[in-house]
């Protein structure tokens, strides 16, 4: 999709199927039922991935890095996973052409293609990580797996610990912790076209009109709550679409009049 003079495009890595109760705490089953969240046998789908920017000046942005190629990595895994280089080929970008990797935050879904067999995959780009994340996921024994696949990131690691921080003209991140202890919200802008990037903020749009449903992997799941009613309603004021990580098709929804949660 275009976004002022930007192009923006979701790569599907995969898709991941659960139990309702490995994303939420406490909703209830009719509540997800009637949002049409569950699939055959009462599971949960969703894909997993990547968001291709390219910028004005030439910058390739991936924001997120999918699941990677191991299915023992990520084990909520659909047996057709490790898509993501064939998605990013299928725009014409080598992945020696992406200049920054930003990752809203280090679970595995979303920074499986960091490294792959100890070598950082996407080796010329700068990875922007927020410092609260970095030193809950690569420097603490919160989840050794993910630590160990973390390590060899480190040179090319760019850390983040303001608020806010402006990478380029058209995306500044900001931290919206809860999920994890630094996850972060994208947002883009050109000209008069915004979008917002939410990670895992909110799992579903259904998420827009239920901000109160926690999550079962939340970090600080009050805390993470306060963001998402505080990002709904920024994003409804400054009428900027949200597409989160898991958002079906990756596709951006709008979030306006009472309700929000059309498709754009
Ligand atoms: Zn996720």
């Amino acid at each position: 999709m275009r976004l002022g003079e930007l192009l923006v495009a979701p790569l599907v890595d995969g898709h991941a199927v659960m139990e309702p109760e490995g994303i939420f705490l406490d909703a209830p089953a009719d509540g997800l039922r009637q949002e049409g969240l569950l699939g055959s046998g009462g599971l949960l789908e969703f894909p997993y991935g990547s968001f291709l920017v390219r910028g004005p000046a030439g910058e390739v942005v991936l924001f997120d890095l999918g699941a990677g190629p191991d299915p023992g990595f990520f084990p909520f895994a659909a047996p057709r996973h490790g898509l993501l280089p064939s998605a990013l080929a299928s725009h014409g970008v080598g992945e020696a052409d992406v200049t920054d990797v930003v990752l809203s935050h280090l679970h595995a879904d979303h920074m499986g293609w960091a490294t792959v067999d100890g070598q950082v995959r996407f080796t010329s780009a700068r990875h922007h990580v927020h410092a609260a994340d970095w030193q809950h996921f690569a420097e603490s024994d919160a989840s050794p797996h993910i630590r160990a696949r973390l390590a060899p990131l480190l040179p090319r690691v760019h850390l983040w610990s303001a608020p806010s921080v402006e990478l380029f003209p058209w995306l500044t991140v900001t931290v919206a912790p809860g999920h994890t202890p630094g996850s972060a919200v994208a947002e883009l802008e050109s000209g008069t076209d915004r979008l917002a990037l939410v990670g895992d903020l909110m799992h579903d749009p259904a998420l827009i009109r239920h901000p109160g449903w926690a999550g079962a992997s939340d970090w600080d799941a009050g805390l993470a709550i306060a963001e998402r009613r505080a990002w709904t309603a920024r994003c409804r004021a400054r009428n900027t679409p949200i597409v989160g990580a898991h958002f079906p098709a990756m596709l951006p929804v709008a979030v306006d009049g009472e309700h929000g949660g059309d498709r754009v």
